[in-house]
């Protein structure tokens, strides 16, 4: 059976509590142990698929199909163990449950409540898989003292009751504010944050708290006094260059030790963590910078392409260069021309994306990419941009578009070079969706097989002609125009194994133009950079000794 961690949150938000569990989770295996991570979100949306991008960031897609928070991507580049549906849910989600329960009559007429109805489907989802690893570790969404939160601080507390002695331990992560005049760290809000989670019956085991410098020893005293820890287990999470340096930081302050020993496991297996100092070099001796422009829509909060700057930052490792992304707004281009923006990075990447707006000069991005024959990488919208370019520049189909931005606007302006997929294939059964169906959860989802082309650029760079990757899109390019398209240089080098949907593209005679119609960026860690992102920033890197 599993022994579980709950990290919660106190003081402020965005003190990178996922960052905190998913290095705390490499940590232990590199102790040797298995470890699931789990993220339970307060709000009340049923899933972050339909969330803007704006305000929450990426959507993390699972293998499994699930559209979750960019949390568990975290989780997935630091253990690299793959997330599943079940790993995120949020109170919309539980409440759904519920709600459908008593619908169906599965409650008997009893009457409905947080407790114990809600926070017993919190704790059945915390339990979910429990025999399967050796730690569980589950991060609580939001701030300790949220009205949202509550069921979740109750159903947590109750499920460490429900379990033996010794079975659940407590991580809590504060900031320590720096006070300039006084030259002081402040322990107060840790202090009252503490005393808020006792006052819900939780005592945290573990403190992890965020500071600018190191605590001094009467600091780290006092904490231990006034919050009931051990001092050993109040734990520094200072600011550092790269989040991937965290699991090698987090252990010298003793994270993996104290977690230990709150579980009373001794001795402790001695850690391996070669992997995270091999990557500790990497990024602290790369030899010269590439830039990569990434032209795209949501270009102001740069969690919502989270994925994409970290497999570059991979893919850099792998190369041992230093990539630097700027993110370019799409629209730009739509009034100006490209050139004057583009010229001087060492490659362009478009990501993946909805909605019509921006979608012209995305075209122009990709059209300046492969007539200049700069290192084109197109995800998904990005590859759908690049056929589109393709087709209209010389493929001779001026009006190429996508029925995307047809079914936007209401009216048909476009031959639909890229189309919506209304029935497909996954596994052995087949999935159909109409034009107005939910947002929610209605697309082609999850990990999908495809087959590469014997010879293709692509399948040299996989090793492999047959690869799974994560999709999530409900439009297609048609492939009637194949025939048309590799003509004139275009070539469809992955399809799906039906052989229907396109899957990956590439321009012959350039020296790397390539469009991929799922996301590989989710898959990319940065002791297993993705084959594409690193051999993406390898023709970079090329292309910077000849700019
Ligand atoms: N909007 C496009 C589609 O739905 C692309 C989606 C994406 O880039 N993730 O097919």
């Amino acid at each position: 059976m599993a022994r579980f961690i709950f990290i919660t949150g106190g003081v402020v938000s965005s003190l990178g509590k996922g960052l905190a569990s998913a290095a705390l989770g490499s940590l232990l295996q590199a102790r040797g142990f298995s470890v699931r991570l789990r993220k339970l979100d307060p709000y009340l949306n049923v899933d972050p698929g339909t969330m803007s991008p704006f305000e929450h960031g990426e959507v993390f897609v699972t293998d499994d199909g699930a559209e979750t928070d960019l949390d568990l991507g975290h989780y997935e580049r630091f253990t690299g163990v793959a997330a599943r549906k079940t790993d995120s849910v949020s109170s919309g989600r539980i409440y759904s449950n519920v709600l459908e329960k008593e619908r169906r009559g599965d409650y008997l007429g009893k009457t409905i409540q947080v407790i114990p109805h809600v926070t017993n489907e919190i704790k059945d989802f915390i339990a979910i898989g429990e025999d399967e690893v050796d730690f569980m570790l589950c991060e609580i969404g939001g701030t300790v003292g949220d009205i949202e939160g509550l069921p979740f601080f109750e159903a947590i507390r109750q499920f460490s009751q429900d379990k033996p002695r010794g079975q659940c331990v407590f991580m809590h992560l504060t900031l320590l504010p720096y006070i300039k005049a006084s030259g002081e760290l402040k322990t107060k809000p840790t202090q009252h944050s503490v005393k808020e989670l006792r006052s819900i019956g939780l005592a945290p085991d573990i403190l992890v708290c965020r500071s600018e410098g190191p605590i001094p020893e009467k600091e780290r005293e006092k904490l231990a006094l006034f919050c009931n820890v051990r001092p050993d287990a109040v734990i520094a999470a200072q600011d550092l260059k790269s989040i991937y340096e965290a699991p090698l930081a987090y252990h010298r302050e003793g994270m993996d030790q104290a977690v230990l020993d709150a579980f009373q496991i001794s001795p402790a297996p001695k850690p391996d963590l070669s992997r995270w100092e091999d990557v500790y070099d990497r990024i602290h001796h790369a030899e010269g910078e590439v830039k990569v422009a990434i032209v795209g829509k949501y270009t102001q909060l740069e969690d919502a392409y989270k994925s994409i700057a970290e497999a570059l930052t991979h893919g850099g490792m792998a190369n041992r260069v230093k990539v630097k992304a700027e993110w370019i707004d799409a629209e730009i281009f739509e009034s100006e021309d490209p050139a004057p923006h583009l010229e001087g990075f060492h490659a362009i990447l478009v990501p993946g994306g909805f909605g019509e707006r921006g979608t012209e000069g995305k075209i122009k991005a990709a059209e300046f990419a492969r007539t200049r024959k700069v290192p084109y990488l197109g995800i998904c919208l990005g590859m759908q941009m690049a056929v589109i370019e393709a087709a209209r520049n010389i493929g001779s189909m001026p009006d190429a578009g996508s029925e995307e931005f047809d079914h936007e606007a209401g009216k048909k302006r476009f031959t639909p070079v890229v189309y919506h997929l209304k029935e497909w294939v996954q596994g052995n059964h087949k999935v159909e969706r109409k034009v107005d169906d939910d947002k929610g959860g209605t697309m082609r989802l999850g990990a999908y097989d495809a087959v590469l082309g014997e010879g293709s650029r692509v399948a040299e760079i996989y090793g492999s002609t047959a690869i799974e990757e994560r999709h999530r899109h409900r439009y297609e390019v048609d492939i009637k125009y194949r025939d048309a398209l590799e003509k004139q240089g275009m070539l469809f080098s992955g399809m799906s194994p039906d052989g229907r949907l396109p899957e990956i593209v590439e321009v012959k005679d350039h020296p790397w133009f390539i469009g991929v119609q799922f996301h590989p960026e989710l898959k990319s860690k940065p002791f297993a950079p993705h084959p594409l992102f690193a051999d993406f920033v390898r023709a970079a890197r090329d292309n910077s000794r000849l700019v």
